[in-house]
């Protein structure tokens, strides 16, 4: 299907301009073009200008759509979520309302436990069901590209149903659907006492058999203490890479652990969290190109503190905001809410806060070359939002202004 999106009032792009990914105050640089024109054809994009430069002689073979009034960018690429998952966790939400903490609620059995035992017991269906319920929800959100981790069943078997199931909604659904492996989430309770036995079943079993059957493009690991320590993190990490994994690391999110420096030596395309980083493992990031993709909502709904995402900024470490949506830290995934969240809470502008969702999400999902800006050749990802300027995405928060999703060149129905 071909479509011509006309009278476009802000065309925000994005524009990459060849590059992977924005760093610095290239990040405020949005490319926007007013009374603009976008033709996709064929599921990608093949015309952008300004309605003036429009040449109404190309065969007419598309429909149209009146985007007046309106300001349309990329589609969002939310580059870190873990939106497989069964039963909820509104019980332990109402704990920690009256102060219990994250971590007592895990000592307690409670929290990730909880979840990994409704999804031991849950069938590939009812996961695929209700994933595929949320990723509805997303797209009517603006979001064109998701990320969906493993790690809620962290034994053999569960871990590949889980994968087997997220690779078949990438078939099905609309999205594109990026698979990630965390077999390295949390340690399960049948090695509480032996973390090392559990690495070496990743490490000896798991990581061969994802690779031979190709289920997942990303290898993670959550290096924290007493979780995965450094070297635990990166046996699995270089592992993964031998089973044709690229890395990425849940880095320094409860403590300054190293995680940074780990995910620049082993050439991670992104370190995720980084409430605790240091200088050191912002330098070491920046030097290895490593994608920080801060996860604005988690901080929010745990209350511990935000990133320093202007000092990484700054520093020209390229960032991404990604909703990390899950049923215990993050029980969201509005890509324009984390945004909210990223102005107001950890200094970026709502320019770099775009550019964040789009353009370096794609790069965190080493996807930029196909998604996250509005360019000539890339797929026909696009979002179409009843505001009068791109900021009020970030600045009118808790409704939901995209009127259009518009994925491979499809316009969606809802
Ligand atoms: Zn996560």
């Amino acid at each position: 299907m071909n479509l011509f999106i006309r009278n476009i009032s802000q065309l925000v792009t994005v524009a990459a301009r060849g590059k992977r990914v924005k760093t610095g105050s290239d990040m405020r640089d949005l490319g926007i073009i007013a009374d603009a024109g976008v033709l996709c054809r064929e599921g990608r994009i093949a015309w952008v200008g300004t309605m003036g430069e429009w040449n109404q002689k190309l065969p007419h073979d598309f429909s149209e759509l009146d985007a007046a009034g309106m300001v349309v960018l990329p589609g969002f690429v939310d580059s870190h979520t873990h939106a497989m998952f069964a039963g909820d966790r509104s019980g332990e939400f109402a704990l920690r309302s009256q102060g219990a903490t994250y971590q007592k609620i895990a000592q307690q059995g409670g929290g990730i436990l909880g979840t990994i035992r409704h999804v031991r017991a849950a069938g590939k269906r009812e996961l695929k069901r209700t994933t595929s319920h949320y990723i509805a929800e997303m797209m009517r959100l603006g979001t064109t590209t998701v990320e969906v981790k493993s790690g809620y069943g962290l034994d053999m078997a569960s871990e590949v149903k889980m994968l087997e199931a997220i690779n078949e909604l990438e078939q099905e659904e609309m999205m594109t659907v990026v698979p990630t492996f965390l077999g390295a989430h949390a340690v399960p309770p049948e090695f509480k006492n032996d973390v090392s036995a559990y690495v070496a079943l990743i490490v000896e079993k798991v990581l061969p058999y994802v690779g031979k059957k190709k289920l997942a493009k990303f290898c993670d690991v959550f290096c924290e203490k007493e979780y995965f320590e450094v070297a635990e993190s990166e046996r699995i990490l270089n592992e993964g890479k031998r089973c044709g994994m690229l890395p990425k690391v849940h880095a320094e999110e409860l403590s300054l652990s190293g995680g940074a420096e780990l995910a620049a030596r082993v050439g991670a395309i992104s370190a995720d969290h980084l409430e605790r980083v240091g200088e050191l493992g912002i330098a070491a990031m920046r030097k290895a190109g490593v994608v920080a993709a801060l996860l604005p909502g988690v901080s929010f709904f745990l209350n511990h503190g935000y990133a320093p995402a202007r000092t990484l900024i700054d520093s020209n470490v390229p960032v991404a905001i990604a909703s990390d949506f899950n049923p215990g830290s993050c029980m969201s995934f509005s890509m324009p809410l984390m945004m909210t969240i990223a102005c107001t809470q950890m200094n970026m502008t709502p320019e770099e806060a775009i550019t964040a969702a789009t353009l370096n999400g794609a790069a965190a999902l080493n996807l930029s070359a196909t998604v996250g800006s509005i360019e000539v050749g890339k797929d026909a990802d696009l979002i179409a939002a009843e505001i009068p300027d791109y900021k009020f995405l970030a600045y009118y928060f808790g409704t939901n202004h995209v009127r259009k999703t518009i994925k491979h060149g499809t316009l969606l129905e809802y």
